[in-house]
């Protein structure tokens, strides 16, 4: 793994996930197989694959108070600020040290139970919003200032590590699990669906007493990876190698509006509140 400091003008950038986005680095860790913030690698120089090099910013200046409050804030959208690096460099704690007193609505992603070290931070911010009101997509209306989400698209341990170098799927349940009883706003993010191998209904009923809302994104083959994932499917599922070119080379779509539909009746019966982001 290659690591570097690197100076920038300014951790907060205006987003179309919301108002701002955090990235405390740039690179991550987790090197997932599928990782849609790839592309990310040509606005650096370095030569290592995505994956193996990390750049963690360094920034003098303050987040700023006034911009942010009553603002949405997510972190992070191309990296995962709770790589494993930022055990040894801290930077997303430094970062939600400065935004205890903002009442923004911060959102964090992850796929590491890192995130629990911050559990005093994170729960610290439930108590927010004493004059404002607002709505993570699919969660229930919270006067809170965190959701913290985790992306799960699987419970196969085996599947999950040879997708991912993050933490096991055990472990980010119960990272979630462990938010839940402390009163941290919760979504199970599922993504990215693989077609026919997703299991939507265990992982729904698996999270379902601990999770505010699901989230379903659908897998995206993007041209950096796709390739990749279709050859690996070849080799491991090689049942599913036809409906995936079916999908992915034909452009046919009907897979993700019936497993749409079948999401959303499933939820509702079962009470989970939902949304749906198949083909956004
Ligand atoms: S955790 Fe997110 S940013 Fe990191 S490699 Fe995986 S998909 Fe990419």
């Amino acid at each position: 793994m290659i690591e570097r400091e690197i100076q920038v003008a300014d951790y907060v950038s205006p987003s179309k996930l919301g108002d701002y986005v955090i990235n405390p680095y740039v690179g991550c860790p987790h090197a997932c197989r599928y990782c849609y913030a790839s592309f990310m690698k040509r606005f650096t120089n370095h030569e290592e694959p995505w994956g193996e090099f990390l750049d963690v910013k360094r920034c003098a200046k303050p987040l700023g108070a006034k911009r942010l409050e009553g603002k949405s804030v997510f972190m992070s959208s191309v990296t995962d600020c709770y790589n494993p690096l930022e055990a040894k460099y801290g930077v997303t704690r430094r970062i939600l040290e400065e935004l205890a007193p903002i009442e923004c609505r911060l959102s964090i992603t992850t796929k590491s139970d890192l995130l629990l070290r911050d559990l005093d931070l994170l729960e610290a911010r439930t108590g927010m919003f004493r004059r404002a009101t607002f709505a993570f997509d699919g969660a229930e209306e919270s006067k809170r200032g965190i959701l913290v989400a985790s992306s799960i698209n699987t419970l196969d341990e085996e599947f999950r590590a040879e997708m991912d170098s993050a933490s096991p799927i055990e472990r980010r349940l119960a990272m979630l699990q462990t938010c839940h009883e402390h009163g941290i706003p919760t979504v199970l993010f599922m993504s990215p669906i693989f077609p026919y191998i997703t299991d939507f209904r265990a992982i729904v009923e698996r999270a379902a007493p601990f999770v505010d809302a699901v989230w379903f994104e659908h897998l995206k083959l993007r041209p950096g990876y796709k390739e990749d994932i279709l050859a690996w499917i070849h080799a491991r599922y090689p049942q599913f190698y036809r409906d995936y070119l079916r999908i992915y080379r034909d452009g046919d779509l009907s897979y993700w509006r019936e497993l749409g539909a079948e999401a959303a009746d499933f939820c509702e019966r079962k009470g989970v509140p939902y949304q749906i982001f198949f083909l956004d």
